[in-house]
């Protein structure tokens, strides 16, 4: 069963043509991926669980629906922060960690320096932030440390995935769901996303990609 839902809401493609143009400056960049982010967010946590709980209103009591379990979001460093931005101030209860993950250039392969990641508990909803599905090497390695540390609860909300990494992160991990805006066409040699955007953080935050 495809565990991928690609966002095609005109809001949500409406921002990411934004994104990719080249002359988006850093400013509006983080503007637009903070809504993007809200937006795919929003997509993503429509399948939470939730119980009903009486409460009073000012007429009479009710039961009414609440999120049933903790919301963990990992952020994974540096472009899942342009997510955070826009996911955190609609879910202020959750819990947040941060994996610090490079490609390195070369192998293209994710190498780890820094882990930060609160507790999870095995029925808490966790949430992975990364802006950019390219090869899945960087995203396969934080499942791996994300369910290490307990998590059985999992989707990734990606903005741009390339066909390479939706397939090999449903092959590492088919039970993970994954939420993004689009499945572009391929990879470049770099393992750069094709159109794509760019880099996703030194687009975010002006750096030059040193
Ligand atoms: N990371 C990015 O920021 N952009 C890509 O195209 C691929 C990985």
């Amino acid at each position: 069963m495809s565990q991928v839902l690609v966002v095609d809401h005109p809001m949500v493609q409406d921002r990411l043509t934004e994104l990719r143009r080249v002359s988006t400056d850093s400013g509006a960049f983080r503007q637009h991926m903070a809504a993007v982010a809200s937006m795919l967010f929003y997509e993503a946590a429509r399948v939470l669980p939730v119980s009903k709980e009486t409460i009073e209103t000012p007429l009479q009591p009710m039961q009414a629906p609440v999120l049933k379990t903790g919301i963990v979001l990992v952020s994974v460093l540096r472009a899942g922060l342009g997510f955070l931005d826009g996911i955190l101030p609609n879910m202020p209860m959750a819990r947040v960690g941060y994996l610090g993950l490079a490609r390195n250039p070369k192998t293209l392969e994710a190498e780890s320096y820094y882990t930060n990641l609160p507790q999870i508990l095995p029925e808490d909803q966790v949430f992975v932030l990364d802006p950019m599905l390219a090869t899945g090497h960087t995203v396969i390695h934080a499942l791996k440390q994300i369910e290490a540390a307990g998590a059985k609860n999992i989707q990734l909300v990606t903005l741009l995935a390339s066909p390479e990494g939706v397939a090999n992160v449903e092959k590492a991990f088919p039970h993970v769901r994954i939420v993004t805006a689009s499945i572009d066409t391929k990879l470049n040699n770099k393992g750069y996303i094709l159109p794509g955007l760019g880099d996703a953080g030194d687009r975010l935050y002006g750096t030059l990609g040193h």
